[in-house]
């Protein structure tokens, strides 16, 4: 039987270049399993709902809390985000590395119920460049852009409780950064 596989929390900015990353980790490397979380956020141009989310209303999450059929969740600028139980579980049984990309709060709770969960934060590799890439992304209004950025520096005031901050500023480099460390986390649980 395989051995379980670890929880990989990736946290950091939004427009720090997390979902880019994670699709470059996981084409590159084959033990990784993305989570895929439920939102009542709208979808944004060429999501679709599976596949970067699961797309719900407010009273369809509302009754996934009340099934507990989510490992946690939390609220990020005015909509719910949270992780579904079931798939992750399968896959830490399959041996994979399962990666939840979740914000701050999530992050904590995660790491509450399961200790030995990595937590990794990503950042660009400076404000003036997150800036420029929430700006570039064009998916958002300003005032979105704009509490997206608030809620940042709140968030940069979190680092200190991540295990890794990794920088993005070469993408490839990132991604084997991301690796190796997942790699050593695996050793060292081996070793316990
Ligand atoms: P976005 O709307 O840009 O896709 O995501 C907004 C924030 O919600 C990001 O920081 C993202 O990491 C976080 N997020 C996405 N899914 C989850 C989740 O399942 N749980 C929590 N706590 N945060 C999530």
């Amino acid at each position: 039987m395989a051995n379980r596989g670890i929880l990989v929390v990736v946290s950091g900015f939004s427009g720090a270049g997390k979902g880019t990353l994670m699709k470059h980790l996981l084409e590159k490397y084959d033990n990784y399993a993305l989570s895929i979380s439920a939102t009542t956020r709208a979808p944004r141009e060429g999501e679709e709902h599976g596949r970067e989310y699961f797309f719900h209303t407010k009273q369809e999450f509302e009754e996934l809390i009340l099934q507990d059929a989510l490992i946690e969740y939390a609220q990020y600028v005015e909509n719910y985000y949270g992780t579904p139980k079931a798939y992750v579980e399968k896959q830490l049984e399959a041996g994979k590395d399962v990666i939840l990309e979740i914000e701050i709060q999530g992050a904590l709770k995660v790491k509450e119920k399961f200790p030995d969960t990595l937590l990794l934060f990503v950042t660009p590799p400076s404000a003036e460049e997150l800036k420029r890439r929430l700006i570039n992304r064009g998916t958002e209004t300003k005032e979105v852009i704009d509490s997206r950025l608030r809620r940042a520096s709140e968030e940069a005031k979190g680092m200190p409780l991540y295990d890794y901050i990794l920088i993005n500023d070469d993408l490839e480099e990132c991604v084997d950064t991301m690796h190796e460390v997942i790699q050593s986390q695996h050793n060292k649980s081996s070793n316990n």
